[in-house]
Formats: structure tokens, C-alpha cells, sequence
């Protein structure tokens, strides 16, 4: 980790934005807000049980939300998501690497296309987290994702910024700003937010509490829906919990400490789909057209939607708001 953080840290000051999705980049930058910040520079081993306690409490798994049923019997819920970064990668540590933009420009200008493809030979919707600063580059996908008819849009950050290293009153500005940005770029209120790189910060919570969205999926707790907890309370909130292993990015950074060929990468996705058709629960998947979207490995989703199909019947294909509304239904 310390190494990871360090490299991180290296490219950052070589200006290179290497474009690793949101994983490296997560774990570079997600110092600030720590529990020591919070039990104000007392070493974590003196703490009290309370001092323990108010450090884990910030948002915290609550009640399940997992139904006793699915939507016509299904088995099992799937929903897939894509994080649209591109250039917000580089874009957001300020970086204006030619070479790294020009990566994340291909996610508009090939890799969308090619998976939603992917997405219409079948009819299955999925929810879009784009950072506003994608939709102003490349206004064209929303009218690409939009003529499909059955995809989600949901908020993920002004430019793909740290949450972390930002002030609250800083960190809600660019969330108010991203929603409006998104309302007027896609004619429709967004309810589902995902941090950038999955970076919640200690405001995080209350922030989407207050601004009305109706679920969350940057958190891990779980591989169930669940309410979050804020402070100890309900919030309210539906969390569509997340994983790195569930995630394109990290086994698919060829420059990366951890990279795997496609087809491994394809075979975790089915392990992680099977266990959860035996439980009955939820599979949800991050993946990022940029990352996914290359020739090489479309055939993962190809090959997960062919995998999933086998059991065509037993399954609910949904977006993450579609979950998140029937599992609060169920709920009351
Ligand atoms: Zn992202």
C-alpha cells in the first residue's frame, strides 16, 4: 500500500496522469479525512472505545435491504454500471498530459459505442456515473446512452475530484453543480450518486442526505443492499455496495502491480455471478468504457452476459436506481 501510494505520488509529479481508472488514484489520495484527523492527532492504539467507536460511525452498514423476493421470481438481481471518466482521470490532479487525455478520449470516441452495443444486442440497461466534466467534452454520449431508452445517469463528481482533500463547503458545491449540470444535459433529475474512485469523504453522507438522493454505490459492506447508517441513525439512504474486485480497472491496468489477462478477469466476474445466483442476492458490477471498451476486452462482457444468460429465467436485469426503489418498496 505504502509502496502503491508512493508511486502514486511519483507520477503525479512527473505530470504523466496515467489513466488507471479510479483505482491507483484512490489509493493515492485517500489520506485526508482519516479517523486520526478526527480523534485530533492521538495515535489510534490510545483511543478509547468511544473515541473507536465515533471513528467508524460516519456512515456504517445498517439494516439489509436484500428482499425476501425478486421482481417475477428471479433469483437473482444483476446491474451493471459504468464509470464514463475519461479525461477526468488526468483532468483532475490538474494533469494536461496530452498522451493521458488522448487515452481517456478514446472512452467517447470508440469504447461507449462499442459497449453499448454490447448492452442493446440483449436489451440490458445499465446506469452511467458521469463526471460532469465528461458530458461537457463529449456532449454527444448522453444523446448515445439517452436513445436506448432504458439506461440510468447517475452523479459521479464536477471533474472526478478527490472528496477527500476537499472542504465541505467546497465538496457540496461541486455535487450541486454536477446535479444541475447533469438535469440540464440529460432533461431528467438524477438519484443516484457514486464518488469519484469511490473517495467518501467524512461529509460525504450528510451531503447527498440533504441534497435528496435516493441511494448511494461507492461503499462496501456488504454484497446485499442496505441502508445507510449516518452517525448511528438511518439515513435513509439505499447503498448499492460496491468492490474493487468487482471493479474493470484495477486487473486491467497493463502498467499496473496486480494486472490480469481479460479472460481471467472475465472468470472472477463469473465466480462473483454464481455464488450470487446460489444466495439469491445482488450482483453489481463498476466497469469504465475506456478500460472495458478496447478489442481485447469487450469479450469480458460479452462473455458475462452469454455466462448470465444460462440462466435467462432466473434473473433481473435493472439499473441501480430500479433496484434501489423496489428494495425500499419491499422494505415497508
Ligand atoms: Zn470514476
Amino acid at each position: 500500500m505504502a509502496q502503491t501510494r508512493t508511486l502514486g505520488k511519483v507520477y503525479k509529479l512527473l505530470g504523466l496522469g496515467l489513466i488507471f481508472g479510479c483505482a491507483q488514484l484512490e489509493v493515492a489520495s485517500s489520506d485526508g479525512g482519516s479517523a486520526s484527523d478526527l480523534q485530533q492527532g492521538t495515535p489510534s492504539y490510545e483511543w478509547s472505545e468511544e473515541q473507536i467507536r465515533n471513528a467508524v460511525n460516519t456512515a456504517r452498514a445498517g439494516r439489509s435491504l436484500q428482499p425476501s423476493e425478486w421482481p417475477n421470481g428471479a433469483k437473482v438481481a444483476v446491474s451493471l454500471s459504468f464509470d464514463v471518466d475519461n479525461e477526468t482521470i488526468p483532468l483532475r490532479n490538474g494533469s494536461v498530459s496530452v498522451s493521458a487525455l488522448s487515452q481517456g478520449e478514446y472512452g467517447a470516441r470508440v469504447a461507449l459505442g462499442r459497449v453499448l452495443d454490447v448492452l442493446a444486442a440483449d436489451n440490458i440497461p445499465a446506469s452511467f456515473f458521469i463526471p460532469s466534466v465528461s458530458m461537457m467534452l463529449n456532449p454527444s454520449m448522453v444523446d448515445a446512452i439517452k436513445s436506448h431508452g432504458i439506461h440510468e445517469f447517475g452523479i459521479h463528481g464536477w471533474i472526478h475530484e478527490t472528496n477527500t482533500q476537499l472542504p465541505e463547503d467546497v465538496e457540496r458545491r461541486l455535487v450541486v453543480k454536477a446535479i444541475d449540470y447533469m438535469e440540464e444535459m440529460t432533461g431528467s433529475r438524477p438519484v443516484g450518486y457514486r464518488a469519484p474512485s469511490w473517495n467518501f469523504s467524512q461529509n460525504t453522507l450528510k451531503i447527498i442526505k440533504d441534497l435528496g438522493f435516493l441511494y448511494d454505490s461507492s461503499l462496501m459492506a456488504d454484497d446485499r443492499p442496505y441502508e445507510l447508517l449516518a452517525e448511528g441513525e438511518p439515513s435513509g439512504l439505499v447503498e448499492l455496495p460496491v468492490e474493487w474486485i468487482l471493479d474493470d480497472a484495477p486487473l486491467l491496468n497493463p502498467r499496473g502491480n496486480s494486472y490480469s489477462s481479460p479472460r481471467e478477469v472475465l472468470q472472477v466476474y463469473k465466480d462473483e455471478f454464481d455464488v450470487a445466483y446460489e444466495e439469491g442476492t445482488m450482483f453489481l458490477l463498476t466497469m469504465h468504457p475506456h478500460v472495458i471498451g478496447h478489442r481485447s476486452r469487450i469479450l469480458i462482457l460479452k462473455g458475462l452476459i452469454d455466462h448470465i444468460k444460462e440462466k435467462t429465467e432466473d434473473v433481473w436485469f435493472a439499473t441501480h436506481q430500479e433496484i434501489a426503489e423496489y428494495v425500499i418498496k419491499m422494505s415497508e
